[in-house]
């Protein structure tokens, strides 16, 4: 469906549980975050019910997130229910990619066609330093699964200034030897990202240029999302470029999210939204359901506010908004 400034939704963001086996520093807090309670989670049957009802609107590529999507048990039962759903495109899913090695192919059968794979540093103890704790041999042979199994795969990378200045290269670099996309998402300023130091696009790019020569634009990534991708001499894969904090990544943003607890949120920094569990605990009717996020996706903010002050300011983790 079209919003009010234009842009086309289609894509929905479902994050299935807060919880994670990680604690990323730009994420999450060492000690971890008050975890919801099991009855505030929405049910498969409950998701599944709001799939269908949304797809009526034209939402019609999901991806699964979280927290980690992959502690909660059952996920992968979960996509391919939502497969069997007629009106969706696609199902894709972002990870750690720890508790994904061994069970890609299982992820395959249900329907999943691509996979984001987060991924800061090839060298463990960079890894481990920022994840706090994350053994990254696991993460190289998921996604080595996902290559054999012929899932499309993009890493996730975030720059973090003091952590993995130096790696950013040799991650890109496996897209020069491999089919797979390497994107370079700016840190936002939301949960723990407010305390670690970015490091912008142009400085990855200028890195990247004198490593690889220059780059051509690549128009032929499938994406729905406000990625740029261009592709380095001699590269098999392409390198995408995320500016979350300039406002271009909004005019071309085409997603809302279902966060775990069920409320269906217009933007990554704003809290506006939904209470859908609310509305699918009380009794509404599909059509009650569907005319609300009608209004709601209609009336989409037109752009984050990441340094403007707002009355619905998002101070939530990016763990509890699902990336
Ligand atoms: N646990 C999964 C993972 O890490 O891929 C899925 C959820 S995670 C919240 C989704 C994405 O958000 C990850 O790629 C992560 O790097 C990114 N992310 C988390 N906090 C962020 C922040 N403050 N700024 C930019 N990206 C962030
Ligand atoms: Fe967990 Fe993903 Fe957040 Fe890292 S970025 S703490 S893996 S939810």
């Amino acid at each position: 469906m079209i919003d009010k400034n234009g842009r086309c939704i289609d894509y929905l963001r479902i994050s299935i549980t807060d919880r994670c086996n990680l604690r990323c520093i730009y994420c999450m807090p060492e000690e971890g975050v008050h975890a919801m309670r099991h009855e505030q989670i929405l049910s498969f049957e409950e998701i599944e019910r709001l799939v269908r009802i949304m797809t009526g609107l034209g939402l019609k590529h999901l991806r699964l997130t979280g927290g980690e999507p992959m502690v909660r048990r059952g996920c992968l039962e979960l996509a391919g229910r939502l497969h069997g759903i007629p009106e969706v495109g696609s199902i894709s899913m972002t990870s750690n990619g720890i508790l994904l090695e061994g069970k890609v192919c299982e992820a395959k059968r249900s329907g999943i066609s691509s996979l984001n794979i987060s991924l800061d540093s090839l060298h463990p103890d960079t890894y481990s330093r920022l994840t706090r704790g994350g053994d990254v041999s696991r993460v190289l042979r998921t996604i080595h699964e996902a290559l054999d199994e012929g899932i499309q795969v993009k890493i996730n990378t975030v720059p973090v200034r003091g952590y993995n200045d130096e790696d950013l290269t040799e991650i890109a670099a496996l897209a020069k030897n491999a089919p797979l996309c390497v994107r370079f998402i700016e840190l936002m300023p939301i949960g723990c990202g407010g305390s670690a130091q970015r490091i912008l696009c142009p400085e990855v790019m200028k890195k990247l240029e004198d490593a690889f020569g220059k780059p051509e634009p690549d128009p032929s990534v499938r994406g729905h999302g406000p990625a740029r991708y261009v592709k380095y001499p001699s590269f098999q894969g392409s390198v995408g470029y995320i500016s979350a904090v300039s406002h271009e990544f909004c005019d071309n943003c085409n997603r809302i999210r279902l966060t775990a607890d069920g409320q269906l949120k217009l933007c990554l920094n704003h809290t506006k939204g939904i209470d859908l569990r609310g509305m699918l605990r009380t009794g509404a009717s599909d059509e009650e359901i569907l005319s609300a996020v009608r209004a709601a996706v209609a009336d989409k903010p037109a752009r984050h506010a990441f340094y403007e002050k707002i009355s619905d300011h998002e101070d939530r983790y990016m763990n509890a908004i699902g990336g």
